[in-house]
């Protein structure tokens, strides 16, 4: 049994590793991550204009002002994107229509497997509007809600219903129902499809935006945490990365900061590591944290009797993170260019006829 002594000491042991040492470098990580967001934002914006354009050019029978149809567009096909996955693995041929939306698909698929999911964080335009949607409610009511978990629990479980739902019809088709699909006329259009969607918006669709907004607002990320399929995909990836959230608990001060940062409301401060399908690696509760090394984006640590030399060399930096995630994208973009597997190459008359009866097209039945 310990003496009154020996219990003393341990105390004290315990209240010397507790002992805060202030970060040696301020971390920069949310500045880094801001302004990949808002080039990543401003690169939408011009594809989405560019594609308004194109399809006006078309719709006034390639008369006016004449731009390419960019086919970065189709990143906003994630289903296409799916499908055309499946046809690729299928037949070993990547598709002719929509190439674009299965590279861009395949991108943000490998930056999950390797940086879990920094794509919803660092580069996701909804991500991007979700999160300042929360900010604003915060800066309005001083606090977002936090759900309790008996209704938090099975709400986040109906993005997987919806990435189920889409498995299962894809699970069905084969390649040739995927390629009859893709060329039918609903799925050469797909993307004027969802243009004119929100140009000729419905009186239903524009309300369930809007509660969507409202609720965004209150919740931090209401549309990834519970309904977005494409963020549920990307969760069960991401468990498959290396690199995660790790806390030291000998440099941990247990402060609890990094646990009231975190988006997702992950018990950063409890756990050695971050798991879970949620973490966005968003790096806020790095931020947080003004402990050195208590609080790493990283490789598992080494061994090592220090907390300094377990992390040498192991910790992902916001840079590299920025780095990382460049490189995927140009780097698949530019091969996809490079070898003709970019454009969906259809000749302008065909288009003529598809876009201006864009809204005849309905969803052919598989
Ligand atoms: S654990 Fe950290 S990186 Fe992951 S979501 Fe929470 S704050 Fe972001
Ligand atoms: S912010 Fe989290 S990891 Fe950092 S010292 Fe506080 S509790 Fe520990």
């Amino acid at each position: 049994m310990a003496t009154q002594a020996e219990t003393g000491d341990r105390f004290e042991a315990q209240q010397e590793k507790k002992k805060l040492i202030r970060r040696l470098v301020p971390d920069g990580s949310q500045r880094i991550r801001r302004a990949v967001q808002w080039l990543f934002v401003a690169l939408n914006a011009w594809l989405g204009v560019q594609f308004y354009l194109w399809v006006r050019f078309i719709e006034h029978g390639g008369t006016g002002l004449s731009v390419p149809r960019p086919a970065g567009a189709e990143g906003w096909l994630p289903i296409a994107g799916l499908m055309n996955a499946k046809y690729f693995l299928l037949t070993g041929r990547i598709p002719a229509i929509h190439p674009a939306a299965m590279i861009l698909f395949i991108a943000f698929l490998l930056m999950s497997l390797v940086l879990k999911k920094a794509f919803c964080s660092w580069l996701c335009p909804v991500g991007t509007l979700s999160e300042q949607l929360w900010k604003l409610g915060r800066k309005l009511f001083k606090r977002n809600l936090r759900l309790p978990r008996w209704i938090d629990l099975p709400l986040r479980g109906l993005k997987y219903l919806l990435l189920g739902f889409f498995v299962f019809i894809l699970g069905d088709m084969s390649a040739e129902a995927i390629q009859d699909f893709m060329s039918s006329p609903y799925g050469l259009v797909a993307d004027v499809k969802m243009l004119n969607f929100f140009r000729d918006i419905g009186f239903t669709a524009a309300i369930v935006i809007g509660l969507l907004v409202v609720l965004s607002v209150l919740i931090q990320n209401f549309w990834c945490r519970y309904l977005c399929p494409y963020g549920a995909l990307l969760g069960l990836a991401s468990l498959l990365s290396p690199v995660k959230i790790r806390r030291d608990a000998d440099a941990c001060i247990d402060c609890g900061k990094c646990a009231r940062a975190c988006p997702a409301n992950l018990p950063v401060d409890r756990l050695m590591q971050i798991r879970s399908v949620e973490c966005t690696s968003c790096m806020a509760c790095v931020a947080a944290c003004s402990s050195q090394d208590a609080l790493q984006f990283a490789l598992p640590p080494r061994q090592a009797g220090t907390s300094a030399e377990r992390w040498r060399k192991r910790v992902i930096s916001p840079r590299v993170v920025a780095g990382v995630l460049a490189c995927i994208f140009f780097g698949l973009v530019l091969y996809a260019k490079i070898a003709g597997h970019w454009q969906t190459n259809l000749p302008r008359e065909v288009y003529m006829d598809l876009v201006t009866h864009a809204s005849e097209a309905v969803h052919p039945d598989y």
